[in-house]
Order: C-alpha cells, then structure tokens, then sequence
C-alpha cells in the first residue's frame, strides 16, 4: 500500500529492524504463495481469502484489512489497475492478464508490506517487457538507498531504468516509511534528482515500490474511492520491498 504523510522519519534500531523481519519474513511468504495460485479462472476474492488465511495461519494479522476502511487483505491491480484494487469475487483473472498483488501483515506490532506483479498464463511481449523493466527499477532503487546517499538518489535511479524503457512513472503515488504504522514518514517518490532530497540515515526502513505504466503516467482513482486505473488504459506494474538502510547497505525485510 502506499500513502503520503507528512511527519518526521522513526529510525529504527538494529533490534527493531531485526524484529521487524518477522513481519517481512510472513509477507514475503504468502505474497510468493498466493502467486502460484494466479492462474485462469480464479476470482481476485479467491486470493484474498487465501492470503488472509495463510497470514493468520502463521500468528500474525492482515495489515490491510480495516485499514481505512479497506476491506481485503490484499490489493488486487489487474491489467491498467496500477494500485488499491479491492478483490472481488466478479474480478475473475484470464489468460494474458498480468495481476499486481500488494500484500502486508503485522507481528509484534511490527508491518511488513510488498508486492508482486504476476503474469496470468501467457502474456504478450509488451507486458513481458513491463514486469521485467519495473522489477528491475525496484532493484535500482533498492541499490540506490545507501547511507548517506539523497532520497532523490532512489527515485532517480526507478525512473531513468523506467523511462529508458518508454515506460510512464506514476507521480501520484508513492512509497514510505513502515514501522509500527503501515505509513509513516518519508516519502519515497519513484522520481527525482540526484543528491535531492532527504539524506538516508541507517535505521530508515522504508518501502521502495515503483508503479509503472506502459503508456502515459497519469492515473485517476475509481469511484469505489480505493483503485486507481491509468488515464489512458494501458497496462501497469507494480512491485514492492520493504527495506532498512543500514551502515552495510541497504537489507531487504520482506525475504523469507
Ligand atoms: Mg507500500
């Protein structure tokens, strides 16, 4: 999930951090299960109980369910739905869709918060070409968040692996901080400038999560007041890692 806040960043402890890998470990389990369950015919409800289950299965609690009123413990994103899709048992997957899954529990009051975009059966060479490029601004952005460095660095980093793919970056939505609130401060845009922005101290944790469109950059929210879709149709991807800044780099939380 992603958000804008305007407070001051919580640094975290090494013993926090630590501690807030369980709650990473659980939402990279069930964010990597449920997508063996993507497949043809199967409802983005099916999903979400699914996803729901696993979570409570391993002690911890769905992070979204409630959350503003959110009523799944997943968004479920297909095709030009870029973030905030609320599973339905009328959203049913076909073949060739792609289905962005953003999935996050908390342990010990700790969240963790990912997501993943999956390819329903076969998809056309376009799609193929718009997972791969997002995933991997998310692993440039992921390598960009080094102490000392600027949060400009990061967004700098998803958007010139972004646009040199011709690819949109969504300016609306953004990453954050995550800690004992699923958003706290900073943001954490998927643009930027080098050396801009606020300096990345080791005990940041933060979700690095680009959206990326196949066309235009321009989105606009349903009237479900939860999805937003893009302005031209074109299909969207979304992935998504919780990470630390730490004195050794940046450490993904959201592993298992
Ligand atoms: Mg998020």
């Amino acid at each position: 999930m992603i958000g804008r806040f305007k407070e001051e960043p919580i640094l975290k402890s090494p013993a926090e951090i630590e501690a807030m890998k369980e709650a990473g470990r659980v939402s990279a389990k069930v964010l990597r299960m449920v997508g063996d369950l993507v497949q043809p015919g199967v409802s983005t409800l099916e999903l979400d109980s699914y996803v729901e289950e696993l979570i409570r299965l391993e002690g911890a609690t769905p992070a979204f369910k409630g959350y503003g009123g959110f009523p799944g413990s997943i968004c479920s994103s297909p095709n030009d739905m870029v973030v905030h899709g609320i599973p339905s048992s009328t959203v049913i997957l076909q073949e060739g869709d792609i289905i962005s899954i953003d999935t996050g529990a908390v342990v010990d009051g700790w969240v963790g918060d990912n997501a993943w975009t999956y390819p329903v059966g076969e998809i056309d060479d376009e799609k193929k070409r718009l997972l791969e490029v997002t995933e991997q601004s998310m692993w440039a952005g992921i390598e960009a968040a080094q102490a000392g460095s600027h949060m400009g660095d990061i967004g700098h980093a998803v958007q010139t692996v972004a646009e040199a793919a011709g690819f949109g970056v969504v300016r609306e939505y953004v990453g954050h901080g995550v800690g004992r609130d699923m958003h706290e401060m900073p943001n954490v845009p998927n643009y930027g400038r080098p050396g801009r922005g606020l300096r990345l101290e080791p005990g940041l944790v933060i979700c690095i999560e680009p959206m990326i469109n196949a066309g235009t950059y321009h989105v606009h929210g349903l009237d479900d007041g939860w999805a937003v879709v893009t302005d031209d149709g074109s299909p969207s991807a979304h992935f998504e890692k919780t990470i630390a800044v730490t004195e050794d780099g940046p450490v993904i939380l959201t592993t298992e």
